[in-house]
């Protein structure tokens, strides 16, 4: 039998075929869709003292009409009807376009509300509806709805409300007792017809909370039910690393662990000695250690007799891995490879066939890894750097290495804690949010462009301590040639600058990689003082003399690229500066500017460009695959969803869940979204 609210859209009294087609234009087809087609706003006719209105607000006032109104046409079949109100003991007048009709029902001493737009100058409302009588007679609210074609808004509050009247029987709870208990949240019925109908702004506000709660509670149960599906059917690899041993390589570091540190271990090694496939997402800011992290996992793999891939996106990036790796592995008879596109000939077939033989236990490089050629022997555990420079497939071709390896992506980029538990519902996300004792803040300044020379000079006196400089050139949006073009003219204006006294370095993305290659080593090695780059620079570059970044035009950039960027000085023991040139004309432009100066945190920042720039351009448009949610907010209602994910959480794992009656309607809600499969979840 077809539920009620599952019939089409037609069983609503005054809705015919022809109304029904219009309707299906915007995605209504059953009396459901409609009774969850929400308002975006509200016309507010609540009646306010004109004292507290702001220029341009719109507004319901009551008032007496002191004379006349005057009706004047003009051009073809325009016309305004001015009326002159007395409002308390202020004259204000309302004027009514291309409404001559009206004039007929407004006489000398009636008293009328009229709604509109308020001009603070002009006293004026540029009104668009009058009523006559006293004020009060129906509801303050009414709703405003996205509406397509020819149907217009009065139109579909008049379907709504029928719709309302004739099936809110047959509205049904789909929360448990409990839940609601808990929250104090409101019954799906109330909550659907305040939705429409508020009779209060409390009303109002507490359909919204109900509603909210309700849609991350199905999103979270559905992402979780599917994990577990996931789980049960894709079973992964047991790795039985050895234990002790792990512990006495973490002993072979020159510092403890940070409290952070250990916990993130843990929870990896936790995945790794469990039969489900890890799939871990780790964050840390810049400098939160994640380098060793990724070492204990990979060292603890090898113990295990599985062997390790750790995939990077750049050739830099690959070396110095491989390099401090080595470093540390090597002493405890692993063997490192590196592995990128310039290793050729006959050194890349001893590296393969060693692979493949087992012999090499742990292979870096870049994308060189998921070629065809690359076999291992027994791949047990991938981890990827900065994953969302990869693409999915790409680390599923890697992940296709192994039989279900364990897998861990690293990021240095803080994903607010709200994106990450969306985007990354799928995945169990850790988090490095601690620095490792002594880290010195950099110290960051905003200066204008017509400072230059003032900080040329600070520059100049740390080169003169035999410090080193970054200096980032202008972003220009879509345009790498415009970038470069930028790179070079700055590079030849702090050349002749320096002149003999420093050397300064270029770097861009228009060089090979031999070149920028040879760049970086200058620069490592101090024969290059300052470097000016593009935003190549950004990703995992370690030079710990470098004390000084000068980021030209900030404010094109990201807070979280900003970010970014600052952490390639601070890398040592020395105190570091990051100075900020930019000219923001926004107000939004100079608060980036001040958030940057005033803290380090690299996660505070990510929160407060995701609320600045939405969900939508965090992530940028390519990538973001955001859940859309009808009522919540991602971003201002986070609490609501770190609170539904942890209830979906003991939900899932709890065995009332499963059978008792209270959950039936969520059950039911997961089985239709196919996210309850194989019989011992029914
Ligand atoms: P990330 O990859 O997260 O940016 P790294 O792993 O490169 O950070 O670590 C940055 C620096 O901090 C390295 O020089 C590393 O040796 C050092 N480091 C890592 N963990 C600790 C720790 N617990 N205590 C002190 N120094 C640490
Ligand atoms: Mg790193």
């Amino acid at each position: 039998m077809i539920e009620p609210l599952d019939q089409s859209i037609t069983a609503i009294k005054g809705v015919g075929e022809e109304l029904a087609e219009q309707l299906a234009d915007m995605n209504l087809y059953t009396v459901k869709d409609l009774l969850e087609h929400f308002p975006y706003r509200f016309e507010d006719y609540r009646l306010r003292d004109l004292a507290e209105v702001k220029h341009g607000e719109r507004v319901t006032i009551e008032g007496k009409v002191h004379s006349e109104p005057s009706l004047v046409y003009y051009g073809k079949k325009k016309s305004r009807l001015t009326v002159r109100l007395l409002v308390g003991r202020h004259l204000v007048m309302a004027v009514f376009f291309n409404q001559p009709y009206l004039k007929q029902k407004i006489s000398i001493n009636d008293t009328v509300s009229v709604s509109g737009k308020w001009d603070q100058h002009k006293l004026t409302i540029t009104a668009t509806e009058i009523k006559t009588g006293a004020a009060s007679s129906g509801s303050d609210f009414e709703p405003v709805y996205a509406v397509k074609g020819k149907l217009g808004v009065k139109g579909l509050r008049r379907i709504i409300k029928n719709a309302f009247s004739q099936f809110h029987g047959s509205i049904d709870e789909i929360l448990p007792k409990s839940l609601l208990q808990q929250y104090k949240l409101i019954g799906r019925r109330d909550a659907i017809r305040s939705m429409h109908f508020p009779l209060s702004s409390e009303d109002m506000k507490q359909a919204r909370r109900r509603f909210v709660y309700e849609e991350f509670l199905l999103f979270q149960l559905k992402m979780q039910a599917l994990r577990k599906i996931e789980r049960e059917q894709t079973p992964g690899i047991i790795q039985k690393y050895d234990l002790e041993k792990v512990k006495e390589f973490i002993g072979s570091f020159p510092f403890p662990l940070t409290s952070a540190q250990k916990r993130v271990v843990n929870e990896i090694m936790a995945d790794m000695k469990t039969p489900y496939r890890m799939n871990r997402l780790l964050q840390g800011d810049v400098g939160s250690g994640k380098t060793a992290v990724a070492a204990i996992a990979l060292y603890a793999t090898v113990t295990a007799e599985f062997q390790g891939a750790l995939m990077v996106p750049t050739e830099i990036l690959a070396e110095q891995h491989a390099e401090s790796l080595k470093q540390m592995l090597e002493p405890f008879a692993i063997t490192v490879k590196l592995l990128t596109s310039s290793v050729k000939g006959k050194r890349r077939k001893e590296i393969l066939a060693s692979l493949a033989e087992g012999e090499t236990h742990i292979l870096i490089g870049t994308h060189a890894l998921i070629q065809d050629e690359v076999h291992f022997k027994r791949l047990g555990l991938v981890i990827t750097d900065e994953q969302h420079r990869f693409g999915v497939e790409q680390r599923r071709v890697l992940r296709e290495k192994g039989e279900n390896p364990d897998v861990l992506f690293m990021t240095a980029t803080p994903i607010p804690r709200t994106l990450a538990i969306t985007v990354f519902g799928e995945m169990d996300v850790s988090v490095l949010d601690e620095m490792p004792a002594g880290r010195k803040m950099i110290e960051t300044y905003w200066a204008k462009h017509d400072m230059l020379d003032r900080v040329l000079g600070f520059m100049e006196k740390e080169l003169a301590q035999g410090r080193q400089a970054y200096v980032i050139c202008p972003l220009i949006e879509e345009s790498e040639k415009l970038d470069v073009q930028n790179a070079i003219d700055v590079h030849i204006t702090l050349s002749m600058h320096f002149a003999d006294q420093y050397k300064v370095g270029l770097m861009h993305g228009r060089l090979s990689s031999d070149e920028k290659d040879s760049v970086m080593k200058e620069f490592s090695s101090n024969e290059v003082q300052v470097l000016v780059s593009t935003t190549v620079v950004e990703v995992g570059v370690n030079v710990p003399n470098a004390t000084v970044m000068v980021i030209y035009d900030a404010e094109r950039f990201g807070l979280s690229q900003l970010h970014q960027l600052r952490g390639r000085v601070g890398r040592g023991s020395d105190q570091s500066y990051c100075i900020l040139l930019a000219d923001p004309k926004s107000e939004v432009g100079k608060e980036r500017m001040r958030i940057m100066a005033e803290t380090n945190d690299g996660f505070v920042l990510s929160e407060k460009d995701l609320e600045l720039r939405g969900p939508g351009d965090f992530f940028g448009k390519k990538q973001s695959g955001l859940p859309e949610f009808k009522v919540a907010d991602m971003v201002h209602d986070y609490r609501a969803l770190e609170t539904a994910r942890s209830d979906a959480t003991k939900l899932i794992q709890s065995e009332a869940f499963w059978s008792s009656p209270d959950y039936e309607p969520l059950r039911a809600y997961l089985a239709s979204n196919g996210a309850l499969k194989g019989e011992k979840l029914d």
